[in-house]
């Protein structure tokens, strides 16, 4: 059985959080001279949405604005969420609740997201590789759920992963999230894009859940690091204590804000990207050096060439970058090539054709 108090760290248990000034006075009203701000202004101005920003105070610690948007968009209670500076943030702080270094272990999946690893080595915890089946990208639970030992604290999966842009199965999820005691991340960056559900619905039946989602893929501002988690409350509650006090800043909180009310762009582009990736698949797996070009459930497509590095060296010269994971396992020969703008599909698909 599952027992949050079994996995976290002990150091995390008996941590009394840092209390900010305003954790204590709940009231927007008043005379602030409680958190040493400089009570003049500041010598920036920034405007969003018809308010001036108050960049001289402290932002909200909890985020509560950015996240009653977000609890009606995910149906889900706002102490069901948690934001990070990016969904790597979120990652870094799972690590710190659950992990000790030197001693425990993490399972990755690879091919994978690369952040996994190097939290896990920020963190000096052991990383266990059970990589995915090859060429179908599935999960091999079975083997993962073996290589799992007391030591064994995340098991993270990517779905849609990067960079196979595969779907993993719910069944398998589930099958880990029954047989394992530590906590199951199942981090969804790309899940606009994929024809399945979202797993949050599970949420209310798997206490051992992470579910990992970001503003930065689909909603268009990876220039702004804010990433979510969503999980049971006892685990938001955990990473609330753990996280810099203030680490959204006031800018990323009321852009964040504003974006989230602007749902209907972000679904229009989501539907083109998705057009744009089914053509571009279709176009790119005609050509002669193509081998395949693996189905996805993302916002990019993986091919795979008879000579990846000269493949994407040809496209460099033409100024169009793409991500060679040719040296990656499982990835023999493949480029990873996010869908632009049907312009831009258009001059990859261009200097392709001219590619010999
Ligand atoms: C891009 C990406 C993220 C997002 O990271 P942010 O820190 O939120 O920008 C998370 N997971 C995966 C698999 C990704 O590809």
């Amino acid at each position: 059985m599952f027992n949050l108090n079994n996995i976290l760290r002990e150091n995390i248990k008996k941590l009394v959080p840092y209390s900010s000034a305003r954790d204590e006075y709940k009231g927007t009203e008043g005379i602030f001279l409680d958190a040493n701000e400089n009570a003049f202004g500041s010598p920036v101005d920034m405007e969003v949405e018809g308010e001036e920003l108050k960049l001289n105070r402290y932002p909200d610690t909890l985020q509560i604005a950015v996240k009653e948007k977000l609890s009606k968009i995910k149906g889900l209670p706002i102490e069901n969420i948690f934001l990070g500076n990016g969904s790597d943030e979120a990652i870094d702080i799972i690590f710190r609740a659950f992990c000790n270094p030197g001693k425990d272990n993490v399972i990755v999946c690879p091919p994978t997201y690369g952040m996994y690893q190097v939290a896990a080595n920020i963190n000096d915890v052991e990383i266990i590789k059970v990589p995915l089946i090859a060429e179908t990208f599935e999960l091999n639970t079975d083997a993962v759920l073996k290589t799992a030992n007391v030591n064994t604290k995340l098991i993270f999966v990517c779905s849609p992963n990067n960079p196979t842009g595969t779907e993993v199965n719910l069944e398998s999820v589930k099958k880990l999230l029954e047989n394992f005691n530590g906590i199951v991340v199942v981090d969804e960056a790309y899940i606009n894009f994929a024809r399945y559900r979202t797993f949050i619905p599970e949420l209310l039946n798997y206490p051992n859940l992470v579910i990992l989602q970001t503003l930065s893929k689909a909603w268009g501002l990876a220039g702004l690091r804010v990433g979510m988690a969503f999980a049971s409350r006892d685990i938001i509650d955990i990473f609330n204590k753990i996280k810099p006090p203030y680490n959204i800043s006031l800018v990323s909180q009321k852009l964040a804000s504003g974006a989230l009310d602007n749902i209907t762009q972000v679904n229009d582009w989501t539907k083109q990207i998705v057009s744009g990736r089914e053509k571009l698949s279709t176009e790119i797996s005609k050509l002669p050096f193509v081998i395949k070009v693996y189905p996805s459930e993302a916002s990019f497509i993986l091919v795979k060439t008879t000579d990846g590095k000269s493949v994407y060296n040809h496209l460099v010269k033409n100024q169009i970058v793409t991500r060679d994971r040719s040296s990656v396992e499982l990835c023999e020969g493949c480029l990873r090539i996010t869908i632009g703008t049907p312009e831009e599909n258009m001059e990859v698909l261009k200097s392709l054709k001219e590619y010999k």
